[in-house]
């Protein structure tokens, strides 16, 4: 997944240092605990499960689900259950509180007892019959690739956030029939009943719960690819250029499947909606959201986001991390791979821009250094490691508050940096004969298409092979530990190097990070060890005015700047509903420039390997 944050981290020191930040996820199972009952004992006989959701009051933002279920083996007390998360989005989101006038019946119509046993576990009582018809309300009024919509412009509908699974039935199968508003018209990943309309079918439930569908008067456009039916459907306006859109994401499903060598799918489905933003990735489909009027002025981000979300069907989706899959519904799945499922994809995003010549080299570059510079101002990257990050997901990354900056790094940004790192560790220890494109084809082939599932082991020794030596040195430092980089000694590997361009003038500098809200100058977040942190700023402090003149970002940014390191000011600040006045000595900070360039007389091995790795020569 991946979450566009349009995020303006203004450093007070570095005047504009604009953070685009990504989140995304995906989910593990608990093996002990999450059992694949149709694999036990003799063969069960399979329920029959079959949805009906309808959205006859749009304006209502009510999806009206019946469920029936039927099963030779019904219990006496039938359990249905609704997940509590959906894969790729690592948060406990409590689906469960949206549903209301629940009933159960059964095929006569007649009444069924029922109560809640927890949170999201409606238990019913089937004195013997074998058949229920469960029917409830879903409130749908969130548009998020995780959450379900339903207004007078469309439904979307994320089935985990939607569809109650009976207890230990997350094997079988189940057909789901769409009944939309109007004439709209129905989208989902899911293959169709044959002979029937909109009623669609899924062989288990991680299909189930990972197939959303659009409901609307969509837009839309298809293209091939690789023999292959790819199709976009666009909901809401904009200056998006479908057909431009169509021919640029065939540019990088060709590059995703130069890697891999298939495209592991019947047909994929891009839904768009031009309202929210950010993407989930799915198996045979992927939901993506960006702002109406951003497909001129941001494309290459939307671009990177189609690439992102694309090439989770290898990396997640198929080539799984430990826990991702099957899937517990009603508990967190703890991973410490996110960096490399995430971040390694947020890499590629990257790589397969460059490769289809949709970003220069310089771009490619440029990116590297933002992040190098994000992550260098972040204190938090001596608290936690990559593993830690990607661990913590569900109660950290996905719940930052102000001091994240302190104790969190981003398995997105720093998990991006150093997968880029690693590739280049492998082409420079292989003298370019491998790359992380041969660990991605290896973890396919040996894992994916034989239904394994890698663990961190795993992945480092499939590195090592690509490398042909130990990078226990460089996983230890970088991935389970919070060693500061040594960018050069990487680097060096393709003929480039990094410079902090710091000088020995050092100016004057507070070190929080503020947000201008309207007229309000506002404290986002101290990192540790500015001066603001250390002489007591708080987050969420407004900023009045500075030695007597009212405060904007604009203002106060300018007024630094004239300062000297040591020089004293007087903030007058409101701390909740108190005027205050602080007096505060400016710190000395060496402006940073940091930039990526080629090292000095390159050798030809250096060349040849940067060429190889960007697709043009080392200048
Ligand atoms: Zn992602």
């Amino acid at each position: 997944m991946k979450k566009i944050i349009n995020t303006k981290l203004l450093l007070i020191f570095i005047p504009a240092l604009i953070f685009s930040m990504y989140q995304e996820t995906s989910a593990q199972r608990n093996k002990t605990k999450a059992k694949k009952p149709a694999a036990v004992a003799a063969k069960p006989i399979a329920p029959t499960i079959n949805y009906t959701i309808s959205m006859s009051k749009p304006w209502t933002h009510l999806l009206e689900v019946e469920m029936l279920f039927n099963w030779a083996t019904m219990p006496e007390k039938a359990e249905l259950k609704m997940p509590v998360w959906t894969p790729g989005s690592y948060l406990i989101r409590e689906y469960a509180r949206h549903v209301e006038s629940f009933t159960a019946k059964d095929a006569g119509g007649n009444d069924l007892t029922w109560r809640k046993t927890n949170k999201n576990t409606w238990q019913i009582e089937t004195k013997g019959v074998k058949e229920i018809v469960a029917r409830y309300n879903v409130y749908a009024n969130e548009l998020t690739v995780r959450t379900s919509e339903l207004n007078d412009e469309h439904a979307f509908i994320s089935p985990a956030a939607l569809l109650l699974f009976p207890k230990d039935q997350l094997n079988a199968a189940s057909t789901v029939k769409v009944v939309p508003f109007g004439n709209w018209k129905v989208a989902t990943g899911l293959p169709k009943v044959e002979n029937q309309t909109n009623v669609f079918r899924a062989e288990n439930f991680d299909v189930l719960y990972d197939s959303p569908f659009e409901v609307s008067n969509f837009k839309e456009i298809s293209f091939v690819v690789q023999g292959k039916p790819h199709r976009y459907v666009v909901t809401g306006e904009g200056n998006y250029d479908l057909p431009k859109i169509a021919r640029d994401t065939a540019k990088i499903i060709e590059e995703g499947y130069k890697i891999f060598g298939d495209l592991p799918y019947n047909d994929y489905l891009f839904i768009l909606n031009t309202r929210g933003g950010g993407g989930l990735e799915h198996l045979n489909s992927t939901a993506l959201q960006f702002g109406r009027f951003n497909f001129t002025t941001r494309y290459k981000d939307f671009l990177n986001l189609v690439a992102h979300e694309f090439f989770h069907l290898w990396n997640v989706k198929r080539i799984k991390p430990d826990t991702l899959g099957p899937f517990d519904y009603e508990n967190e799945n703890y991973t410490r791979l996110l960096w490399f499922a995430e971040g390694g994809t947020a890499y590629y995003e990257s790589v397969l821009m460059r490769r289809a010549d949709l970003i220069s080299a310089e771009e490619f570059t440029t990116a590297r250094e933002t992040q190098i510079l994000a992550l260098q101002n972040r204190p938090g990257r001596f608290e936690a490691s990559l593993e830690d990050s990607s661990f913590d997901a569900w109660i950290k990354y996905y719940r930052q508050d102000e001091n994240a900056v302190n104790n969190q790094v981003s398995y997105y940004d720093k998990g991006e940096l150093v997968n880029f790192l690693l590739d280049v560790e492998i082409r420079k220890a292989s003298n370019g004969a491998k790359s992380l494109d041969d660990v991605l084809r290896y973890l396919y082939a040996e894992y994916a298409k034989k239904n394994k599932n890698y663990s961190p082991e795993d992945l480092q020794k499939t590195c090592e092979m690509m490398a042909g030596k130990s990078l226990n040195d460089f996983f230890e430092k970088y991935v389970r530990g919070t060693a500061e980089i040594d960018y050069n000694a990487v680097l060096s590997g393709i003929g480039l190097r990094f410079s902090t361009g710091e000088s020995e003038n050092k100016t004057a500098y507070l070190g929080a990070n503020l947000r201008q809200d309207g007229d309000k100058l506002i404290v986002t977040s101290l990192p540790k060890e500015t001066p603001a942190y250390e002489q007591g700023l708080n987050a969420s402090d407004q900023i009045v005015a500075v030695d007597g003149n009212r405060a904007t970002q604009t203002f106060l940014s300018s007024y630094l700047s004239e300062r000297k390191p040591n020089d004293r000011i007087k903030l007058t600040v409101f701390r909740f509903d108190e005027l205050r006045e602080i007096e505060m000595t400016l710190g000395g900070r060496a402006k940073q420039d940091f930039q990526i360039t080629a090292v000095e007389n390159p050798t030809e091995d250096q060349k040849r390997l940067y060429r190889e790795f960007l697709g043009v020569e080392l200048k």
